[in-house]
């Protein structure tokens, strides 16, 4: 049977139950099998990724009046997630060399407001976050962790998304593992659990003892079609992260030496999962060269999907952002491809003639 169609028979067999009186079988069972998988006490299903960021922020009792720290090298779902909480973004600036946040920056920027950091690990890189880690611990901080990009990436051994106090998720497709849509929050704490589980669902699975409904909440259920598919996937991480893996060591070794592009090479101890391979664009421009890649057929996050800096992002305006300097250049000139499970070795092909030739004529017309 090819994989397509064990997937088809996961989620035939889930609706061939439905309608299920229980209403989350396939959901529970997801969770105790992501709990399993990642060696922690409490795994929580939901709708999406930016629902795993949401519901984590209020499961640390993060509101109005508070502030989290997450870096200026994010997505705009992490900003999103803060200002649904109703707590105020604060964003710090990229470490010196570019990658990570940077700790003096963070330490400058909390306040007796503060209540979290939310490090979030684009292209599956996890740079600093365990130095971060200790900086939370020592200030009292809740670490979050926006780890959707980094399903498999590892950090002095740990697991991402299994360092902080939660990790958040998504399995959108293109994301290492998917079902459509939907997402999980990852946590060792039975309160956090048990308050992200009761938000997930109107406050109606309320702590054991603790009355149902006293407070609102919202419906980020995850489907059980949904969940069913996830199930399934889930039995592929490890081979979807080593395909990553190759595939990233491939592109990397297809585009050989180019001078203006380098490679984004991993922290000592990190080891990426391959989500994106990464480099550094030296050359003129870097923006318009990510988005003429985009053009010539080379999906990447500058160019394909317009990442920027989220202090620059014109959406974040009204946040009164503090400029990110370190941030932004690194933003700007990172060059993230995107991979996908199905990318095929003729695609990689394509893909480094297309980096190589790109940027060979870049050079000249520079
Ligand atoms: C995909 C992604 C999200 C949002 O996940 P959704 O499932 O699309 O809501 C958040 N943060 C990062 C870094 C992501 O890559």
């Amino acid at each position: 049977m090819t994989t397509t169609a064990r997937a088809l028979g996961a989620l035939k067999a889930s609706l061939d139950r439905m309608p299920d009186p229980a209403g989350r079988a396939e959901a529970a069972a997801l969770e105790a099998e992501l709990a399993a998988v990642h060696g922690v006490r409490h795994a929580i299903a939901v709708s999406s990724g930016t629902a795993a960021l949401h519901t984590a922020l209020v499961a640390c009792n993060i509101g109005p009046g508070d502030e989290v720290l997450l870096p200026a090298a994010t997505v705009i779902m992490t900003v999103s997630a803060v200002t649904a909480a109703g707590a105020h973004p604060v964003f710090v600036d990229a470490s010196r060399d570019g990658r990570g946040m940077d700790l003096a920056d963070v330490a400058a920027k909390t306040t007796e407001r503060t209540r979290a950091i939310v490090p979030v690990h684009l292209a599956g890189r996890t740079d600093g976050l365990l130095d971060l880690a200790a900086y939370a611990q020592s200030a009292g901080l809740h670490l979050v962790e926006d780890a959707c990009q980094a399903q498999g990436s590892t950090t002095g051994g740990r697991v991402a998304g299994t360092v902080g106090a939660i990790g958040c998720f998504s399995l959108k497709d293109g994301k290492i593992i998917s079902c459509g849509e939907g997402g999980y929050l990852l946590t060792d704490d039975d309160t956090f659990a048990e308050r992200a589980a009761a938000y997930r669902m109107h406050w109606l699975t309320p702590a054991p003892g603790a009355p149902a409904a006293s407070r609102r909440g919202m419906n980020y259920r995850l489907a059980e079609p949904l969940a069913a598919l996830a199930r399934h996937h889930l039995k592929g991480l490890d081979q979807a992260v080593t395909r990553r893996r190759e595939q990233a060591h491939r592109l990397y070794d297809l585009v050989g030496e180019i001078p203006g592009l380098n490679v984004h090479a991993p922290a000592p101890g990190d080891v990426p999962n391959g989500y994106s391979a990464l480099w550094r664009v030296d050359l003129d421009r870097p923006r318009d060269f990510s988005t003429r890649l985009a053009e010539a057929g080379v999906a990447n996050s500058v160019g394909t999907y317009r990442l920027r800096a989220a202090h620059q992002h014109p959406a974040c305006q009204d946040l009164s952002p503090a400029d990110c300097p370190r941030a932004a250049q690194a933003v700007d000139r990172m060059l993230a491809v995107t991979l996908q499970q199905q990318t095929t070795e003729a695609d990689l092909h394509r893909i480094a003639e297309t980096i190589r030739r790109e940027a060979e004529t870049w050079t000249e017309v520079r």
